[in-house]
C-alpha cells in the first residue's frame, strides 16, 4: 500500500486493516469455544412441493448466537470455520442436530413424510464421513432416504474419481445428495450424468425478479429441462414473488424454496408451520 501512495511517504501501520485481523482473531477464539458454549443454533427454511404446496422438506442453516455480535449468518463464520479446521467438529455437531431434530418431527408427524437437506463443506469430505453419517443413522433411526446431503459443484472439480466413489458410498447409505447453487460452479455436463445424485437445487441468481425477463431465464428454462433429461429432481431456490412462483411452475419445477413461504427459521417455528 505504501508503495502506491508515492515517493516519500510511507504507512507502515494501518488502523483499520489492524483493527480488522484483530477482530477476525477475536471471531476465531470465539468460535472455538462456540460449540461447546451452546451458542451454534439450526434454522430450517422449509422446501415446498410446487405442485401440492406442501412442505417436502426443510434445509438446516446454521446460526451463530454470538454473545456480543448477535445472531450471525454463516457468511460470517462457515470460511474462519473452514481456514481453522473448526468445520470438522462443527459440521459433526450440525449433522447430529439436524438428524435429532428430523427423528423428532418424524415422530410427531408420522405421515409426513419430510426430507431434511444438510450443507456440506468440501473439508467434510472425506472417508470420516461416512463414519459420522453411520453414526446418526444408527443413533436417530431416520427413514429411508430422508437425509440429504448438499454438495456444491465446486466440491467437485479437485479430484472426481475419489469424490464419486465417496458419493456412491453415501448413496448407499439411503442417503440422497443435491448440487446446492447450481449453474454458478465449473459443473461439466459430461460427469453429471455419472455423479450417484439426486437432484438439482437452482441457484436463486437465475430465478431472481430482477432477472425474470432476461438470458438468466433461460438458464433456469435449461436447468429444469436438464434434470428432467436426466432424471433428477429440480428445486428452485430464492423464490420471493408469486410470479416467480407461478412462473417455475410453468416451467415443470417441481419444487421450491425462498423468503415468499418462509424465511429459515427456528425449530418451534416449523412444528407450528
Ligand atoms: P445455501 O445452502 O445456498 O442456502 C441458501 C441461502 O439462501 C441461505 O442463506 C438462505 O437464508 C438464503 N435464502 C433462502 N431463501 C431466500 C430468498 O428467498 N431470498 C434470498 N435473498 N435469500 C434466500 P444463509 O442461511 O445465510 O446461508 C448461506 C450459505 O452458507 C448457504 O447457502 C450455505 O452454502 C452455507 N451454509 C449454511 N448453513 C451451513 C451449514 O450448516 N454447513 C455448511 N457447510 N454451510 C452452510
Ligand atoms: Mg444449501
Ligand atoms: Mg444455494
Ligand atoms: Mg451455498
Amino acid at each position: 500500500r505504501a508503495k502506491h501512495e508515492g515517493r516519500g511517504r510511507y504507512a507502515i501501520f494501518d488502523p483499520l486493516m489492524h483493527f480488522q485481523a484483530v477482530q477476525q482473531m477475536h471471531l476465531e477464539n470465539d468460535l472455538r469455544k462456540a460449540i461447546e458454549n451452546n451458542q451454534l443454533v439450526l434454522y430450517y427454511q422449509p422446501i415446498v412441493n410446487i405442485k401440492n404446496q406442501r412442505i417436502q422438506g426443510l434445509e438446516a442453516l446454521v446460526r451463530w448466537q454470538h454473545p456480543e455480535r448477535g445472531l450471525l449468518a454463516p457468511g460470517h463464520f462457515i470460511n474462519i470455520a473452514e481456514n481453522t479446521g473448526l468445520i470438522i467438529p462443527i459440521g459433526r455437531w450440525l449433522l447430529h442436530t439436524a438428524c435429532q431434530q428430523l427423528a423428532e418431527w418424524e415422530n410427531q408427524f408420522p405421515h409426513h413424510f419430510l426430507k431434511m437437506s444438510v450443507n456440506l463443506s468440501v473439508k467434510q469430505l472425506d472417508i470420516f464421513l461416512l463414519e459420522q453419517l453411520d453414526e446418526v443413522l444408527n443413533n436417530y433411526n431416520l427413514k429411508q432416504n430422508s437425509l440429504v446431503l448438499e454438495i456444491t459443484e465446486s466440491m467437485l472439480v479437485a479430484n472426481i474419481e475419489k469424490t464419486c466413489d465417496l458419493l456412491n458410498q453415501i448413496k448407499a447409505k439411503g442417503i440422497g445428495l443435491s448440487i446446492d447453487d447450481f449453474g454458478t460452479g465449473y459443473s461439466s455436463l459430461s460427469y453429471l450424468h455419472q455423479l450417484p445424485v439426486n437432484s438439482l437445487k437452482i441457484d436463486r441468481s437465475f430465478v431472481s425478479p430482477a432477472n425474470l425477463s432476461d438470458r438468466h431465464q433461460v438458464i433456469a428454462k435449461s436447468i429444469i429441462a436438464l434434470s428432467k433429461l436426466l432424471k433428477l429432481h429440480v428445486i428452485a431456490e430464492g423464490v420471493e414473488t408469486p410470479e416467480q412462483f407461478h412462473w417455475l411452475k410453468k416451467l415443470g419445477c417441481e419444487a421450491a424454496q425462498g423468503y415468499l413461504f418462509s424465511r429459515p427459521v427456528p425449530a418451534s417455528d416449523i412444528t407450528e408451520l
